[in-house]
């Protein structure tokens, strides 16, 4: 065993992501307030919950008030329903038709697409004797998943026909919620409120993502889709800070090696940066395997002593050298923050996402199992996961 549970100093590998759960459970309840109390949340729990661990972030947002979980794959699904939990789940992207298996088998509910998959779930929810419940998804425009509006009364009243099969729910997803102008959000909410009114028989409407709830909480309808807020973080620039969301993940190492450079000296692969003075350097035990892109080589920056060291030369594997010159008393095996907070010094996942090119979303999904995850609760450690062990305190003795 790595580490026990409380509050001493994560003991296990030196680059962690730190997930506090109670942080997640306020952006729960946060969402649930601001989308109504007739709005019924789906927490978006899919790529590992955006790299912050499905199993633990479900359990903590269904606690909050979340009653509904939304994953892309079936075996997302699946992989919930093995880690013991028993909220519905909607799979929210495509299934093929010879993995309708797992959607009946694991009580998973269905985005149906085609006739070939619910005929397939159809046919093995009446063999197990179960009703299986199905959204269907409009593409009002991303073009890219669901059916064009004209397809989908005459596919929900064929599903609809279908023994073992209970339409639940009707969708759509934006392509611009999360743009100042919302112009064309607009026009696809109408899209959608068009086909959605011609089956009121359908129960549960849902089309809002993070953006849209936190911009327009008038289309919150039945149900809501948040993600990226779930996990504290701001879905673009561009919409409302209307709720305080708190960032729930932390990523976080510890400097293995500091040495001393002289003027002249070059530091990694591809020698692409030189000292130009005699400079102190520390090396992380980490790199691109474990989500540090290696675009940020020459350009990232980590908190040491609360304060901002700069990436050195380009990042490797498993590896990488910030300049520490201007931070007196660095030690080995002082804390370094790559995403989060340390001694007033904050690294926001939206700023490593702006210096990578990319954003928030990617910089989260791009964290692998390498990384070991360490939850807290109430300022404890609450479990723990690693390449090698997984252990919840919660349930050990
Ligand atoms: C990922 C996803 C969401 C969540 O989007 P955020 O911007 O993270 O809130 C909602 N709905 C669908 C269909 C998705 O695929």
């Amino acid at each position: 065993m790595t580490q026990q549970r409380g509050k001493d100093p994560w003991r296990g590998r030196p680059l962690w992501a730190e997930i506090d759960l109670d942080a997640i459970a306020h952006n729960v309840r946060e969402l649930k307030k601001h989308a109504g109390a007739r709005t019924a949340l789906l927490a978006v729990v899919k790529a590992n919950a955006y790299g912050h661990g499905a199993a633990m972030v479900a359990r903590t947002a269904a606690e909050a008030g979340a009653q509904y979980l939304g994953v892309a794959c079936a075996d997302e699904g699946v992989q919930l329903r093995l880690a013991g939990v028993n909220l519905p789940i909607l799979v929210m992207g495509y299934v093929a038709p010879w993995e309708a298996e797992k959607i009946v088998t694991h009580g998973l509910a269905a985005t149906l697409n085609t006739r070939q998959l619910a005929l397939a779930v159809a046919g093995l929810a009446v063999q197990q004797g179960l009703t299986v419940p199905v959204h269907i998804k409009v593409d009002t425009g991303m073009n890219r998943f669901g059916l064009s509006p004209r397809e989908v009364a005459p596919f929900a009243e064929f599903v609809r026909t279908l023994p073992g099969l209970k339409v639940e729910g009707i969708y759509t997803h934006f392509a611009v919620a999360d743009e100042a102008d919302k112009t064309f959000t607009r026009h696809q909410f109408q899209k959608f409120l068009g086909v959605a009114d011609s089956l009121p028989w359908i129960s549960i409407r849902h089309v809002a993502n993070s953006a849209t709830i936190l911009d327009m909480p008038e289309m919150c309808l039945e149900m809501v889709r948040p993600g990226i807020s779930l996990y504290g973080v701001y879905p673009s620039g561009q919409v409302n800070r209307s709720i305080q969301l708190k960032p729930a993940l932390s990523l976080r190492s510890r400097v293995a090696r500091l040495h001393d450079l002289a003027a002249g000296e070059s530091v990694s692969y591809g020698r692409t940066w030189v000292a130009d003075k005699p400079s102190r350097v520390a090396l992380v035990p980490c790199g691109y395997a474990d989500g540090i892109h290696r675009c940020l080589s020459n350009k990232g920056v980590v908190l040491i002593h609360g304060q901002r060291a700069p990436v050195r030369g380009r990042i490797c594997m498993d590896q990488f050298v910030v300049d520490v010159s201007h931070i007196p008393g660095v030690r080995a095996n002082d804390e370094v923050v790559l995403i989060g907070r340390q001694h007033g010094g904050e690294i926001t996942a939206e700023e490593v996402a702006e210096l990578a090119g990319t954003i928030s979303y990617e910089i989260f999904c791009g964290i692998p199992p390498r990384v070991p995850r360490v939850y807290t609760k109430d300022g404890y450690v609450l479990a723990v996961e690693t390449l090698v062990e997984k252990i919840d305190y919660s349930t050990a003795t």
